[in-house]
Order: C-alpha cells, then structure tokens, then sequence
C-alpha cells in the first residue's frame, strides 16, 4: 500500500463491490475491500446448493483468490458496524477484532437481506434464501423431512412432513419449487421402503395474482403452467397471514382463508436493503424506502457526498430491479467515476442501465427468458440460462466441476452434493438462542449469555 494513493474503501464483496474492485485494477489508488464473508456468492445459483445440486464452493470462491494478481487490493474479513461520513472513516468487527479504516472515496455494496414484511417470526420456521448457510440449513430440512416421513409412523405426519411449501413465485421461487418436485420425484426415487416421495406436496405461494410478474403476461402464463405440469401446486393471490411449526396460514384476495399444514417452509419473498443505508440515511439528506434502500443521486453518491457511492441492491435509483446486472454496472461506473477523479478526466455522464434480460428455470430443459423483445420458453431458454450462468461462475476451476455435476443432474437425474449435518439445521436458530451478546472469536468464544428457553431442534 502507498500512503500517498487516494484510499478506496469498497464494502461488500457481492456483486457490486467485486466488480468495483476488478474495475479499479491498474488505477493508481490503494483499495481496500471489507465483507462480513470471505467469499463471493453467486447467489442465483443459492437454489442449487439446497437442493443438493451443486456445493457451496463452486458458487462462492473466496474473494482472496480472485483478486490475489490484482496488488492495489486487500481484502479483509469484517462486518462494518459503524460509519462516520464526516470524518470518513468506517468501523468493522470481525471475531473479536475492530479495525477503524479511513478513506478517500467509499463505496457501499452491502446488498440486501429477506424481508417478512414486519413478521421476522416466521424467519424461525420459513428460512428465507440470501446466504450460503441459508441453503446448507435449507437443503438440512429438504432432505431432513423426508428422513423424519421415513420414521413417523403417524399418517397425518407422514402427509405434513412431505407437503413443502415455498413462499414467493419470483425467480427464487419458481426455481426452487420447481426443484424440490424433481427431487422429490425423480432423484430420490427407490430410496425409502414406506414413504413415496413423488407423492410429495410442493405448493408455491404468492400474494400477487401471477408468477414471475416482470416476465410480462404471456411467460408467466408459460411458467405456471410448466410448473403445474410437473406437479407443483400453484397457489395465488394469497397472502401468507402466519407461519408456525406445523405450518402456514393464508388468506386469499377474495377474503378466503386457508390453512395448510407442511413440514419444511422456504422463504422467498422479500428484501430488505442493508442496514448500512439507513446509518447512512442518518448522516446525510438522503432518504430510504420501504425496504431500506438508499435513494441515491443519478451518479450512485449520496446526496452531499461526492466521495460516497451506493450501489447494487441497496441502492434505489430510477426504479431499477434488484438484480445482479444492476449491481454490477453500478459497481463498475463507481470505480469509473473514482478513476476519473484520479486522473483529472472525471466522469459526468449520469448512470444509465443496459437491460441484459432476465430468465428462470423452471425444470430440467424448461426455463423462461426476455431480453428486450425477444422471449424463449423452453429448451431453447433452458440453453441459454445454461451458457449464461457458466459465463458468470467466476473461476475455471468452479466452471468445469459445476459443468460435471450440472451432467450429473440434468442427464443423469442423481444429486451429487447430498450431505446435511444437524449443525447446517440448527446453527441458525441455537446462535440465536444465545443472543447479542454471544461473540464468537477464532480461538474459542467468549461466555455466552445464559440460555433461558431451551427449543429442540425441529424440521418445522
Ligand atoms: C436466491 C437469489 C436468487 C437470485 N437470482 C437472480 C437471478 O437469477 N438474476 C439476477 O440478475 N439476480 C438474481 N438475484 C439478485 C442478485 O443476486 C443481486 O441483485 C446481487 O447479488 C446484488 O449485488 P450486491 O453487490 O448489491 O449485493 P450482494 O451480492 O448481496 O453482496 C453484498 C455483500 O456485502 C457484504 N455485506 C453485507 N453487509 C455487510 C456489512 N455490514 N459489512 C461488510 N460486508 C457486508 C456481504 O457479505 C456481501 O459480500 C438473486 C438473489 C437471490 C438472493
């Protein structure tokens, strides 16, 4: 590092902070890139992970790696908790380890958690899908209710044990509904003695009265009935009005109720920006949205600070979708106005969006696809999700081995990342248990707080 460079703070390694780092190679700054994991997630991909597809690791390679020929970067491991945009300075914790950081210019890339829409108790029975331990704890239940069907010799439970229910027919959810049939129906097929899983209820809920809604009228019309060919119940207009152990409450538009009782429960249907955008929000005259988003100028800085970007899922500008590209080309035209700055070139030109389309998969060979005014359904877009996807797993190494067990899959109908552990299960809700206090170091932990309520561990 050289004291005399401009200081590049870049917070988060998804896809906005990785991209504004790789963008800033060759720039003639000193960055340092701080995110609360090591590594970087292709977090389309997260499905796959808990359906027993593909492994955490060829998803989510380590940002060191990446970035290891690339000398103007550190990476350091740190949750940021603090920030002082007066004085430019950042605080982070990290395993009983606080680092104060300065900077010249900041970039904030901390994305977006699941919103439950103000009941963050159904987070104990419905996980939602945004981390690499959601899809570990989540791909635990898939598999972990089948076993406990296997064992119950009550029939109801039987039935509520293989009724999975995902909430939300965005992308995420129509990909994971679509997945949990297949392997209910096809990969598991002849293991167990007493329960069928192809008998297995998969219900995909959602509020609104279509699926995959930005998809336009005609695909979503497509995917619904591609979903419910392959056996996925398909239930809309229903808001999810209570979610416990047993199973979930709905009430539809036309004021119906209904009570379905299911075993394992997913997630999928809101975000809440990072908390970082409401600290930022406090300090600046920028405002947040409804879901926490910090409303930026059209050159991604927060109003009265130059030196700051937001960016990516965090960030709201234009009414642009939270969704990988956009991160990546803010990300991009952050470290282009950096550059600019650097070299007495500045950059003046407002952020401008290039929609590259999006797509879902539906099953295996069937998926969805619009870019512009071209629409696929089918194998074709099937292909296309395919090659795209590839493109996008960062590493040779994760491209070939992803390919191998995308075969394994797709041809070959096995799943070869099958492996759960009660601690993927439970580690969420036990490091809950013992509350804010409980700080983990690397050696060890300090005393937790005194657990008073004790919970056993349940699918549920
Ligand atoms: C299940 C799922 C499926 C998706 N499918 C698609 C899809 O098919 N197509 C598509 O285009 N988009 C998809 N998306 C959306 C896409 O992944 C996001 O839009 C994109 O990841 C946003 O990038 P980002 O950099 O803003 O945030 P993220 O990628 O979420 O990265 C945030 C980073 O910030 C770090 N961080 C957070 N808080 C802190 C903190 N306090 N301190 C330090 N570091 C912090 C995190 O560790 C992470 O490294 C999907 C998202 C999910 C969850």
């Amino acid at each position: 590092m050289n004291n005399s460079r401009p200081h590049v703070v870049i917070i988060g390694s998804g896809f906005g902070g990785l991209f504004a780092a790789k963008r800033l190679a060759g720039a003639d700054v000193d960055i340092t890139l701080v995110a609360k994991t090591t590594h970087h997630l292709f977090q389309p991909l997260l499905y796959q992970v808990a359906t027993g597809i593909l492994s955490p690791g060829e998803i989510a390679p380590a940002t060191r790696e990446i970035l290891k020929e690339q000398e103007n970067v550190r990476v350091l491991l740190s949750e940021v908790t603090g920030m002082d945009l007066e004085a430019r300075t950042i605080r982070a914790e990290a395993l009983g380890t606080t680092t104060e950081l300065s900077y010249d210019h900041l970039i904030v890339a901390a994305g977006a958690g699941q919103s439950y829409f103000g009941n963050d108790h159904f987070a104990v029975y419905a996980p939602g899908m945004k981390s690499i331990d959601d899809a570990l704890e989540l791909r635990a239940r898939i598999f972990g209710a089948l076993e406990v069907a296997e064992l119950t010799e009550d029939e109801q439970e039987r039935e509520r044990l293989l009724t999975f229910v995902v909430v939300g027919a965005g992308p995420t959810g129509v990909e994971m509904a679509g997945q949990i049939r297949e392997l209910t129906s096809q990969t598991v097929k002849g293991e167990y003695r007493r329960i069928d899983p192809s008998k297995a209820r998969v219900l995909l809920l959602d509020a609104a009265d279509r699926v995959l809604p930005p998809f336009g009228e005609r695909l979503s019309g497509k995917a619904k009935e591609k979903l419910e060919a392959i056996g996925v119940e398909v239930k809309l207009g229903a808001m999810v009005t209570g979610v416990d152990e047993n199973g979930l409450d709905l009430k539809y538009s036309d004021e119906r109720t209904e009570r379905i009782e299911g075993g394992c429960k997913v997630w999928a249907a809101g975000v809440q920006a990072s908390p970082l955008g409401r600290m930022i929000a406090e300090q600046s005259e920028a405002e947040v949205d409804r879901a926490g988003r910090l409303q930026v100028n059209k050159d991604c800085t927060v109003p009265g600070h130059p030196e700051v970007y937001v960016v990516g899922d965090m960030m709201s500008l234009d009414k642009l979708p939270g969704v990988a590209q956009v991160a990546i080309q803010t990300g991009q035209y952050a470290a282009d106005r950096i550059i600019g700055d650097v070299t007495g070139k500045p950059v003046t030109r407002p952020f401008r969006y290039h929609d590259k389309g999006s797509m879902a998969v539906i099953s295996k060979f069937g998926a969805v696809m619009k870019a512009g005014k071209v629409e696929l359904t089918g194998f074709p877009a099937w292909v296309a999700w395919l090659a795209l996807h590839l493109l996008y797993i960062v590493g040779f190494k994760a491209q070939f081995t992803t390919l191998v067990h995308w075969a394994i899959a797709f041809v070959g109908g096995a799943r070869s990342e099958r492996i759960t552990t009660r601690q993927q299960m439970v580690a969420r809700l036990a490091v809950q248990q013992l509350g804010e206090d409980f700080r983990p170091t690397v050696t060890g932990t300090q005393q937790p707080k005194k657990v008073e309520d004790k919970a056993e561990p349940t699918i549920g």
